[in-house]
């Protein structure tokens, strides 16, 4: 039996039993715990031959979606239709709703977070729980717009268990729906929040603090990055640093 544990605690568990004792999963226990395990961490039992390869599965394909879709619906519209019957990865089994991204298709500004919490999944909003609720004060009360002038997508639209960041195969399973949500809405800036978003929009994996010393540019738009708000929630020395960086992006845009 498989104790009642979250992924992570499951993958350290089961890290920690290699450890002590090697062991061979029969082929009920692996088929329990492969939808719960990440690509990365199956390869480490791969080379450790404790599953055999064909045990493995391989990062599904993104599903083809055959039912045509109506031409005349918004470009945006049509994209969150093929998002919601998406069960490309891992992540599309526990989701209560899949959070594609809201606010004005002809945003000058989207911000681009790493993936819906608990609130956003049972909303099928993004950015609705306490980060949420900052990041709408960061663009409310200092950028002085509406929230809905802006654009809000995440990285993977499907919550990741218990908050964790996203895999990196979930979320190059995801990351094309997004690059389809930019290619539409076509904003002036990015906004990415969060290392995640930066690693997988922008293939940059340096601290944040160094990251956000410098701009960069995605299919040519302009881009700004800066700590996720639910960082600035654990640790309140990130305020300045974020205000320094709307900054940035208002007086690129001419707003001060
Ligand atoms: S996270 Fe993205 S790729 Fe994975 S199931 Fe949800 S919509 Fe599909």
């Amino acid at each position: 039996m498989i104790p009642s544990l979250s992924p992570e605690s499951l993958e350290a568990w089961l890290l920690w039993q290699h450890q002590l004792q090697s062991f061979t999963f029969n082929d009920d226990f692996v088929k329990e715990i492969n939808s719960d395990i990440s690509e990365g961490f199956a390869e480490v039992f791969k080379k450790s031959g404790l599953f055999s390869s064909a045990r493995i599965p391989a990062a599904p394909a993104a599903k083809n979606v055959e039912e045509p879709l109506d031409e005349s619906l918004p470009p945006l519209e049509k994209v969150r239709i093929k998002a919601g019957k998406c069960s490309a990865c891992r992540l599309a089994a526990k989701r209560t709703n899949m959070v594609f991204g809201e606010g004005n298709p002809n945003a000058d500004i989207m911000f681009i977070g790493e993936g819906p919490g608990e609130d956003e999944d049972l909303s099928g909003r993004p950015f609705v729980g306490k980060a949420g609720q900052l990041l709408t004060k960061i663009i409310e009360n200092g950028m002085k717009i509406p929230r809905e002038q802006v654009y809000i997508a995440n990285i993977v639209k499907c919550r990741p268990p218990a908050n964790r960041d996203p895999m990196p195969d979930e979320a190059q399973c995801c990351i094309g729906f997004l690059k389809e949500q930019i290619k539409i809405v076509n904003p002036k800036v990015l906004i990415l929040l969060g290392k995640v978003a930066m690693k997988n929009l922008l293939g940059i994996e340096s601290s944040m603090s160094k990251a956000r010393e410098m701009t960069y540019e995605y299919e040519g738009i302009k881009v700004f990055v800066t700590y996720h708000p639910s960082a600035l929630l654990r640790n309140e020395t990130y305020k300045r640093p974020v205000w320094e960086d709307i900054k940035k992006v208002m007086k690129y845009l001419g707003m001060m």
